[in-house]
């Protein structure tokens, strides 16, 4: 019999799913229904869709049965889509999803931390094996004659093998193990399906034997959740749905349920997750949004359906207004689409600026896992800028935790005219920089961003509120903190800088007085126009290998000792050396490496022995 290899992904996803969910076993039956639903629905958008589907007579259904007596199997049969060989064997042998090798890395070993991590990705199907010991599907996809049966006991390998199946459909067969029993009884499948799957929209029959009579009997509502009056649905209902539909174990942070009538009519119903998707930063993440057309299911598949710093919403469209054959090219363009979307989007963000106003602690929680993508949308989606500038939040040298831009604006000096920020990789390298020397003397807040998007959004804002963003990090920032001493002091210092801009030659692209250091003799800073050294580290790590050599300003303080000392000084060789000490030590606080440490080291020595 032909064995397969289960992929290494399935087989520590098994093992972690049985090691760190067995608490939650239950969920296994909200799984399968939850495949078999999905199923169902791309077999009905089929029938209206494709012209050989048509004529088919189908009436979706889902059904349970169990081994009452001896309570060793359970089975949940399903006449959807159905997989053929090769569905079988790529969806239930691996797992395609991108980012999979990097989730599992993450995980610990620790059973706590692990089910919070397993929450994100979804377990589906293979949850199974939480309580069976075996496993079999028969499926017979939609439009093919022969069946498959896929057999496994979870432990590495799985085998295919032809069988036959009366008609299109997919049939699970669990057989359960000591931990999974209780899940042949009635009472305890009617309680699962009625807290996990009672607004899946189709029937779910149970059959079961009652005086050893058959009998058949439909457990859930079969009404699609989202078409219910919102006065009906209770903040459990909606939580319950989300699980089905995300599959997360966790209630989500909050939900926006509208049902729209009018020039447009629609429903959505969104969920925000406690944790942000696992795959929110690859490129191929699954969007979770599923579009819906008269209650027909579309598609789960369509990135566009929400902009993409908005890909951590899970939820539904449903909408009455277009058509059930309607393709990926004609919802692209189609300006009913544009409209649900637009509006979906400012009524997102307003919830969000809800949540800010009347629960901050959630809030936080929210942007702890949320502020990077919201920061992408300043950049890509200048529709929604000035909502996303309110929305996204900053650590600053003035307050703990966070702060948005009107907060710092509340807090600004009377004459203070821009609002400062500092880049960098580092929290604690920017909170120490010597560029904030200044800053600090004079009372002046300054936002720390160290969050790598920074340095390219930030700057493409430009302004908030008619008052200016300032990068700390760049040349001329400092001007505003310039006074009239400043300048004189600049005038005598001159001789001393073109000496040491001579010394350095072109390792640097100038040296000027610096007005924004106090403790430090010197520190560095881009060209107006120039990225700064963050981004080019930055550039480097994404893999930009040819960038032009970018160099930086050395900024002295003429106030310092050191500089005040040379001044006087005749030495040249020390000037020679401390020049190259100034560039070098401002390189290394900002931290980045030295391109000659030896050098860096043999002229602090020759400095250091003249002193001691
Ligand atoms: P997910 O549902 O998150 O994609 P699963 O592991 O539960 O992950 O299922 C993997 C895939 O197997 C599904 O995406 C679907 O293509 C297929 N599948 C599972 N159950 C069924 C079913 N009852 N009918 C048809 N296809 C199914």
């Amino acid at each position: 019999m032909p064995k397969h290899q289960f992929q290494t992904e399935v087989s520590q996803l098994l093992h972690l799913i049985v090691h760190s969910l067995y608490s939650h076993k239950e969920i296994f039956l909200r799984e399968l229904i939850s495949n078999a639903s999905d199923a169902l629905d791309k077999l009905k958008h089929l029938t209206l869709t494709d012209d050989s589907f048509k004529n088919m007579n189908f009436e979706p259904r889902i059904d349970i049965e169990f081994d009452q007596e001896n309570q060793k199997t359970l089975t949940v049969k399903d006449n959807g889509i159905g997989m053929n060989e090769e569905d079988l064997a790529e969806n239930l042998g691996t797992i395609a999803r991108s980012g999979t090798k990097n989730f599992l890395s993450q995980l610990t070993g620790d059973a706590k931390k692990d089910s919070n991590l397993i929450g994100q990705f979804g377990v589906g199907f293979y949850s199974s094996f939480m309580v069976a010991d075996k496993v079999d599907v028969i499926s017979r996809k939609a439009g093919e004659d022969q069946a498959w049966l896929w057999t496994s006991d979870g432990q590495g390998e799985y085998e295919i093998i032809p069988v036959e199946r009366e008609s299109q459909g997919t049939t699970v067969t669990l057989h359960l193990g000591e931990e999974g029993k209780e899940f042949a009884e009635k009472w305890q499948i009617e309680s699962v399906v009625k807290k996990y799957s009672d607004h899946i929209a189709f029937p779910i029959y149970l059959h079961h034997e009652e005086e050893k009579e058959k009998k058949e009997e439909k457990i859930n509502d079969a009404s699609a959740l989202w078409q219910k009056p919102k006065s009906e649905l209770t903040e459990e209902e909606y939580n319950q749905f989300y699980k089905t539909i995300s599959h997360d174990n966790d209630d989500p942070l909050l939900y926006v349920h509208t049902q729209a009538e009018g020039t447009l009519e629609y429903t959505t119903l969104f969920y925000v997750p406690k944790k942000a998707p696992f795959d929110m930063y690859y490129v191929d993440y699954k969007p979770g949004v599923k579009l819906y057309v008269k209650r027909v299911f579309i598609t789960d598949d369509d990135k566009e359906l929400l902009p993409s710093f908005l890909r951590f919403v899970r939820g539904i469209i449903d909408t009455e207004d277009l058509p059930l054959n309607v393709s990926r090219e004609i919802l692209q363009k189609n300006q009913i689409m544009a409209k649900i979307r637009k509006t979906s989007v400012k009524k997102l963000l307003g919830e969000f600026k809800n949540l800010a106003e009347k629960d901050p602690e959630t809030f936080e929680t929210f942007i702890d896992e949320y502020n990077r993508p919201l920061k992408e949308g300043l950049y890509s989606e200048f529709e929604y800028r000035d909502d996303l500038l309110e929305l996204v939040r900053f650590k600053s040298t003035k307050v703990d935790g966070w702060t948005s831009l009107a907060g710092y604006k509340e807090r600004m000096k009377e004459d203070q005219k821009a609002i400062y920020y500092i880049t960098g990789e580092k929290e604690a390298v920017l909170r120490n920089s010597p560029l904030l020397e200044a800053y600090r003397k004079k009372d002046l807040e300054v936002l720390i961003m160290d969050d790598e998007v920074d340095e390219i959004v930030i700057p493409s804002i430009g302004k908030f509120d008619e008052i200016e963003l300032k990068s700390v990090n760049r040349s001329g920032t400092d001007d505003e903190l310039k006074t009239e001493k400043d300048e004189e002091r600049e005038k005598e210092v001159k001789p001393l800088l073109d000496r040491i801009k001579e010394v350095l030659g072109d390792r640097v692209k100038d040296v000027v007085a610096s007005s924004r250091l106090s403790e430090s003799p010197s520190c560095i800073v881009a060209d107006e126009n120039d990225p700064t050294m963050q981004m080019q580290q930055m550039l480097k790590a994404m893999g930009q290998t040819e960038l032009p050599e970018i160099k930086p300003i050395l900024e002295v303080n003429p106030d310092h000792e050191i500089v005040k000392r040379l001044e006087s000084g005749e030495n040249d060789e020390l000037v020679e050396d401390v020049s190259y000490l100034l560039l070098d030590q401002a390189l290394l606080v900002e931290g980045a490496q030295l391109k000659d440490p030896s050098d860096f080291v043999k002229r602090l020595n020759r400095v250091l022995g003249k002193a001691v």
